[in-house]
């Protein structure tokens, strides 16, 4: 059975460990570099960038998550976990994992009043649209040429974005009872069976 593992740091992991039991894999929540040993994928949560950004640093997980990452492990970044795995980011001092070609704005959508839910058509979902909140979240300035756009808002902003294995979303799908995100997640995993983080 695949093993999933969400950066419980801080933010919203319970969340995601809830949809991914939901779809019925093992899903657990991971503080420390030991606790990569088995996963076959990770998701880091939406929450606060720094203070996420910040812990990692701490609990020494920056180069072992970079070494995994660039052997092809499957990882989702929602919000604050999209501001993480960017190459650059506006608005934040730290520097993070830095392995995803796009660039965000922290913050740019406004302030926390600014927060709004709306509908998005996600081709790859398809129908009906998915139902998308958006948290103090990060906006998507621009993108690589290996980055596929997934979604976009009317006014043509990305708001989902992915890069082979990498997956990221300015909003938050964890926040809603729609499990079509995760089970896309699950798709791309599945699609790479020989990428585990213990594989030398
Ligand atoms: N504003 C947060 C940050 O910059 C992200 C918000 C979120 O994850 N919902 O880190």
């Amino acid at each position: 059975m695949k093993k999933i593992g969400v950066l419980a740091m801080q933010g919203a992991f319970v969340e995601h460990i809830a949809d991914l039991r939901r779809l019925g894999v093992e899903a657990v929540p991971l503080r420390l570099s030991a606790e990569f040993k088995g996963l076959n994928a990770l998701i880091i949560p939406g929450g606060e960038s720094t203070t996420i950004g910040k812990l990692m640093k701490d609990y020494s997980l920056v180069d072992e998550l970079r070494r995994l990452i660039a052997k092809g492990l499957p990882v989702m970044g929602t919000c604050a976990g999209m501001i993480l795995l960017a190459k650059q980011v506006r608005g934040l001092k730290l520097h993070t994992l830095e392995v995803m070609d796009i660039e965000v704005r922290r913050n740019a959508f406004g302030r926390q009043v600014d927060s709004f839910e709306t509908v998005l058509d996600i081709p790859v979902l398809g129908q009906p649209s998915f139902p998308a909140v958006f948290i103090r979240a990060p906006r998507i300035e621009s993108v690589g040429d290996g980055v596929e756009v997934l979604s976009n808002l009317p006014d043509g902003t990305a708001v989902a974005v992915r890069q082979g294995n990498l997956l990221a979303t300015s909003f938050h799908p964890e926040l809603t009872d729609d499990l079509r995100f995760h089970d896309y997640f699950l798709s791309i995993i599945n699609g790479n069976p020989e990428v585990k983080a213990d594989d030398d």
